[in-house]
C-alpha cells in the first residue's frame, strides 16, 4: 500500500529516479524524486540523512522487553507477543536495504517502460475480464473504477505474483530497533501485532516486503488496520490469498482518499510555443478551461468538466511529455507518494481501458544526474543564494523552485528540471 517506498525501500524496490519520491501514506510526503519500482507501500523514506544512525543504547533483548510492555498496554495478548517474537532476530538485509542510497536511479521513462510494459497491459486486460463480476461488486460498494484497481494490483505485486517473502515482524522489529524513523516503524510493528491478534494473517505468519508491505496490494500494517476489508465473506481480511479482499481493500483505501469514480486521473496535453514553463508547478492550480485559454490542450477527447482543477506536470522537463493532473492523481499519491508511481498507475489504467499511451517523445538522450551530482547542484545553488534546502540529493519542491529561479535568471525555460546542462553551467 499504500505507502511508499523510496530508495529501495520496499519490496522490490528498485527504484527509480529522480523525479519523485515515494512515500507512504502514513509518512510525510516527499517531493520529487525517485520512484519506486514496484512500489507501494513501503514506507516512505525520509530524506536520506547524511548523519548516520547512532548506535542503539539498548540491546535487542532489552528493547524487546520494553516493546512487550508497550504492546501489552496497547491490548496485545502477552502469549501472542511471546509466540510471535520467539526466535526473532535482527535481519541484516533489512538494515542494508534501509540504508542504501544508490548513486544512480532510473530516469522516469525507464520506470514507466517497466511499469507499463506490454506484458503487464496484456495480463491486466485478461485479469480485468476474468474478475469483472468482483470488480462490479467492488464498484457498487466503493465507487472506484475497475482499471485503477487492476493497475494498482499490477504495480504492487505484479498481480499477486510477487508479495514478498520477508517475515514482516522480523523486518519491522529490525527497522524499529535499528532504522532511521524508529517511531514510524514501531507504530507499524504494533499494528502488525494487532493484525495477528485479529486473526487476519496467514497461518505461517505475516509475509511481505523487507519494509513490511503486505499482500497483493502491499499494505503497510497501519493501512491494513484502517482500510483492509473482507470482501469474499470468509471472515478474514486476507490480502495475501484473496484477490477480492485485496482489490476491495485497495478500493476502500482509494475511496477514503477521495477517488472520483469515472473521472480521469489526468491526460497528456500539448503546450503552445513560448509557453511559460514556470506554470508547471504543483502549487499552480487552474481549471481546465483556464488551461485551455493558456493554450494547454488535451491530445485526445477528455471526459471531465471544464471547471475541474488541474496542475501541469512535466515529468522530464520541458523537452518531454506534458500532462494535466486532476484530483484522482492526488488520490493515487495518497496510496504511494511518488509522482512517477502515480503516473504509471494512470497510464496503466488508460491502457487497460484501451486508450493509447504517451504520444510525445521522452528526452531519452538526457543524462540523469546521479545522487552526488544532485547534492553538488544543491550546494552550488545554495552558494549562489537560491535556497534549495538541505543538500540531500532529493529534488523536492524547494530545489525545483531554486532551479526555476536560476533558469529564469539565465533566460532558460523555467521548468525546474535539474538537467546535467544546468549543473555544467553552475560549475
Ligand atoms: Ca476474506
Amino acid at each position: 500500500m499504500p505507502d511508499l517506498l523510496l530508495r529501495g525501500l520496499h519490496h522490490s524496490a528498485t527504484a527509480c529516479i529522480l523525479l519523485l519520491l515515494t512515500a507512504c501514506a502514513e509518512v510525510p510526503a516527499q517531493p520529487l524524486t525517485a520512484a519506486p519500482l514496484k512500489a507501494t507501500t513501503a514506507p516512505a523514506s525520509p530524506a536520506p540523512s547524511t548523519v548516520s544512525t547512532p548506535a542503539p543504547l539498548l540491546s535487542f533483548a532489552e528493547w524487546r522487553t520494553l516493546l512487550r510492555s508497550d504492546a501489552i498496554a496497547a491490548g496485545i495478548d502477552a502469549d501472542l507477543f511471546d509466540r510471535t517474537f520467539a526466535g526473532i532476530t535482527l535481519d541484516p538485509r533489512v538494515v542494508t536495504s534501509d540504508s542504501s542510497q544508490p548513486e544512480f536511479t532510473r530516469p522516469v521513462w525507464e520506470y514507466i517502460d517497466g511499469a507499463v510494459s506490454v506484458s503487464r497491459i496484456a495480463q491486466g486486460r485478461l485479469l480485468k475480464a476474468q474478475h469483472r463480476p468482483t470488480l462490479k461488486a467492488i464498484r457498487s460498494a466503493y465507487a472506484v473504477d475497475h482499471e485503477v484497481l487492476i493497475a494498482i494490483w499490477g504495480m504492487e505485486s505484479n498481480y499477486g505474483s510477487n508479495i514478498g517473502s520477508h517475515n514482516v515482524i522480523r523486518s519491522l522489529a529490525t527497522l524499529a530497533f535499528d532504522g532511521r524513523r524508529q517511531v514510524f516503524w514501531r507504530s507499524q510493528l504494533l499494528a502488525a501485532l494487532q493484525i495477528l491478534q485479529a486473526g487476519d494473517g496467514p497461518e505461517q505468519g505475516l509475509i511481505g516486503s523487507w519494509a513490511g508491505a503486505m499482500g497483493q496490494t502491499q499494505f503497510m500494517p497501519t493501512t491494513f488496520n484502517q482500510h483492509a476489508v473482507d470482501f469474499d465473506g470468509d471472515g478474514r481480511r486476507d490480502l495475501w490469498r484473496s484477490t477480492p479482499d485485496a482489490l476491495a481493500s485497495a478500493a476502500h483505501y482509494l475511496q477514503a482518499s477521495g477517488w472520483e469514480n469515472g473521472q480521469p486521473w489526468g491526460f497528456e496535453v500539448n503546450l503552445p510555443a513560448g509557453f511559460d514553463y514556470a506554470l508547471a508547478d504543483p502549487e499552480v492550480r487552474r481549471t481546465l478551461s483556464q488551461w485551455r485559454t493558456l493554450g494547454v490542450n488535451p491530445l485526445a477527447a477528455v471526459d471531465a468538466t471544464e471547471q475541474s482543477l488541474a496542475t501541469l506536470f512535466l515529468p522530464a522537463g520541458h523537452r518531454g511529455p506534458a500532462f494535466l493532473l486532476l484530483n484522482n492523481f492526488r488520490t493515487i499519491l495518497r496510496y504511494n507518494n511518488s509522482t512517477a508511481y502515480a503516473l504509471a498507475i494512470g497510464l496503466l489504467s488508460d491502457a487497460l481501458d484501451g486508450k493509447s499511451g504517451v504520444q510525445a517523445a521522452w528526452p531519452r538522450s538526457d543524462r540523469q544526474l546521479g545522487r552526488s551530482e544532485r547534492i553538488e547542484l544543491q550546494e552550488l545553488l545554495t552558494s549562489k543564494g537560491y535556497e534549495p534546502g538541505p543538500a540531500d540529493g532529493i529534488i523536492g519542491a524547494n530545489t525545483r523552485r531554486a532551479v526555476r529561479a536560476l533558469q529564469q535568471s539565465l533566460g532558460l525555460p523555467a521548468d525546474g528540471y535539474p538537467s546535467h546542462q544546468l549543473l555544467q553551467q553552475l560549475r
